[in-house]
């Protein structure tokens, strides 16, 4: 959560130079950056909250930038980050995982 916060300050004062502390706002990132941000996020979605994939579920649909892979990794109903001990089927192409937290099944095809 610190880091988080340090990092977007970083990314801000970078952006906006004299000002850091005004208005803490994403939409100053480029696409570039964005993605940046998005990738580092996932790298250690393990340590996230539902509220912060939230968020960056929010930050890369701003940006257009698609998370392909990046949304099998958590929840699609309570956002809670997949752990890799959840209950994995695989059944005439498409794999299921049933959340630990909701116990909702996330489908997804898998491709070839
Ligand atoms: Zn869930």
């Amino acid at each position: 959560m610190v880091k988080w916060a340090r990092l977007r300050l970083s990314w801000l004062s970078a952006y906006e130079g004299s000002n850091p502390s005004s208005r803490i706002n994403m939409k100053k990132l480029s696409k570039t950056e964005a993605k940046e941000k998005i990738e580092d996020f996932f790298k250690k979605i393990k340590n996230k909250s539902p509220k912060e994939v939230r968020k960056i579920k929010k930050l890369a649909m701003a940006y257009n930038i698609p998370l392909k892979i990046k949304r099998k990794l958590f929840c699609k109903k309570c956002l809670n980050p997949f752990f890799g001990n959840e209950k994995t089927r695989i059944k005439n192409g498409i794999k299921s995982i049933i959340c630990e937290k909701c116990s909702y099944i996330n489908r997804w095809k898998i491709s070839n």
